[in-house]
């Protein structure tokens, strides 16, 4: 395998402009790549190698002329297929969309354009990212690259399987309720969720408009940052943009690095760790929190008594606007249209028809509790009921970030599942987001690192928390955290992962 994959964005950013490499290597080394794991892995649907070898080519031509470039400019990155990609198909994992290719890019996208990163390609996704296992993809199973029976989490686990199996340094996530946290921890990567509002929704596509936020997906923090710096930021496109800059992330991950957080006072959430965790994450956990205090900062323990209803008010919300966000896909306007095998071809009929062909089970059962939910007669026993919690939990973490500056717990319960041990049973399913939804509800950022191998030999994962606005906090805590385990570990935890066989 070449080394180029196994670099880190920052430093490939840097071989790339000391002129070391060029962007053409560095591309085809993920794409040989691909090639090589990814029948293995199938962390993507569709690959663009053509299109990024051109982006190489053009940013190597703009680098040898002199022109002053983005710091990542030539980095290759692997973009979720939840995002719109102009001319390049987009199904978020559905069949309902196969077939379509959009006329336009997000914003994100457009972003990731102009600074020059060559698109690898677009990841598998939970259909619609509703999941936590990508097994609800209608294009087939994503494989954790540290045990291929294994589930690399969802909704988005082509994403963080890409990153961890070094297929591409940097990819986008989109998180709802957990799918960029969640995955990156099952595979041993870096995830963030930015504050809801920081980087643009234009050409999501949408599942729940209220918690929905794009984010990175890396190998470490600082690539994290880096990422998060390029996409975020005020988008006239998207009524619900933050208007104000971005604090400064990648100086707070440098500053992280140095490993000194005197003064950082660190908040342990009781509701968000005990019943249902895994031990082996739960020790990793709390070894994390040892060295966050060696480092000087103050550990307290904080309470957010609403918390145990978060899962509870995120399955109602999130189907309600899951319901009528999907209302779109009528075999009118977007890929997918079937026509009724037999009887008259009415609008509502080939509606019905498609609908009922393009989305998988668990669209359907989440568009079916989504319409019972908001139905006359319902909506304030479930609907505001639910809003009413959420209100709740935004006030619990407004208390908490009295006490603490960051709150932290395990990002999942449990490590990577087995590939359909959870399929029958959609609850269970749902309880892996116990930990992340909470922040989706309040829109306040997260962020999760790796930290260390349960007892079952498989990544947990460590996640912070900060108030809205204030993801710098996230990246000052998660580098000083990295750089401490990394120490111990002796270098980065996915270089602990076997190696996957490599198809020639
Ligand atoms: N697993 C959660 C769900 O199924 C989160 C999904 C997401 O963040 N997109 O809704």
């Amino acid at each position: 395998m070449s080394d180029l994959t196994r670099l880190s964005a920052a430093a490939l950013a840097e071989r790339l402009r000391s002129g070391e490499v060029s962007s053409v290597e560095a591309t085809r080394a993920h794409l040989d790549r691909i090639a090589a794991v990814d029948g293995a892995v199938h962390a993507f649907l569709h690959v663009s190698d053509e299109d990024a070898l051109a982006t190489a080519a053009d940013i190597d031509a703009r680098r040898a002329a002199g022109e002053e470039l983005h710091l990542l400019a030539g980095v290759p990155i692997a973009v979720k297929d939840v995002v719109v990609t102009k001319g390049v198909p987009t199904t978020a994992g559905s069949r309902i969309l196969e077939g379509w290719l959009p006329p336009y890019d997000a914003t994100l996208v457009g972003r990731i354009k102009a600074a020059g990163l060559p698109i690898l390609g677009k990841t598998n996704m939970d259909e619609f990212a509703m999941g936590s296992s990508t097994e609800h993809s209608a294009y087939g199973n994503t494989h954790n690259p540290w045990d291929l029976t294994r589930i690399p989490g969802g909704s988005g686990g082509g994403s963080a399987a890409a990153v961890a199996a070094y297929e591409a340094p940097l990819a986008i996530g989109t998180d709802t309720g957990g799918s960029i946290r969640q995955p990156a921890a099952v595979t041993g990567s870096v995830g963030v969720k930015p504050t809801y509002g920081s980087v643009s929704r234009y050409g999501l596509i949408a599942l729940a408009s209220s918690l929905d936020q794009a984010g990175p997906v890396t190998r470490t923090v600082l690539d994290s940052a880096l990422l998060h710096e390029l996409i975020g930021g005020h988008d006239p496109l998207d009524s619900t943009s933050i208007a104000e800059p971005l604090p400064d992330l990648v100086g707070a991950a440098r500053l992280g690095a140095n490993r000194d957080l005197s003064g950082v006072r660190v908040g342990v959430i009781t509701e968000l760790q005990g019943e249902g965790y895994q031990p082996g994450v739960l020790a990793r956990f709390h070894e994390s929190l040892e060295l966050l205090q060696r480092a000087g900062a103050q550990v307290v323990e904080v309470s957010c008594p609403h918390f145990t209803y978060a899962l509870a008010a995120y399955y109602l919300i999130l189907p309600a606007e899951a319901s009528s966000n999907l209302a779109k896909f009528d075999g009118m306007r977007f890929g997918l249209r079937v026509e009724p095998s037999e009887g008259p071809v009415t609008a509502e009929r080939v509606m019905g028809a498609t609908r009922g062909q393009g989305f998988g089970d668990e669209v359907k059962r989440r568009i079916i509790l989504g319409t019972y939910a908001l139905s006359a007669g319902y909506y304030d026993a479930y609907y505001g009921s639910a809003q009413k919690v959420r209100t709740l939990i935004q006030r619990d973490f407004a208390a908490a970030f009295e006490q603490a500056d960051v709150l932290v717990s395990p990002t999942a319960p449990t490590t990577a599942f087995k590939l359909g041990e959870k399929l029958d049973d959609p609850l269970a399913m749902y309880l892996n987001d116990v930990a992340t939804i909470p922040a989706n509800l309040a829109g306040v950022p997260g962020l999760s690192l790796p930290s260390g191998l349960s007892d079952d030999g498989l990544p947990a994962g460590f996640q912070v928390l900060a108030p809205a606005k204030a993801d710098d906090r996230l990246y000052r805590v998660g580098a000083a955290l990295e750089a401490l385990l990394e120490d111990e570990w002796g270098g980065p935890l996915l270089a602990q992962a076997p190696e996957l066989e490599v198809a020639r």
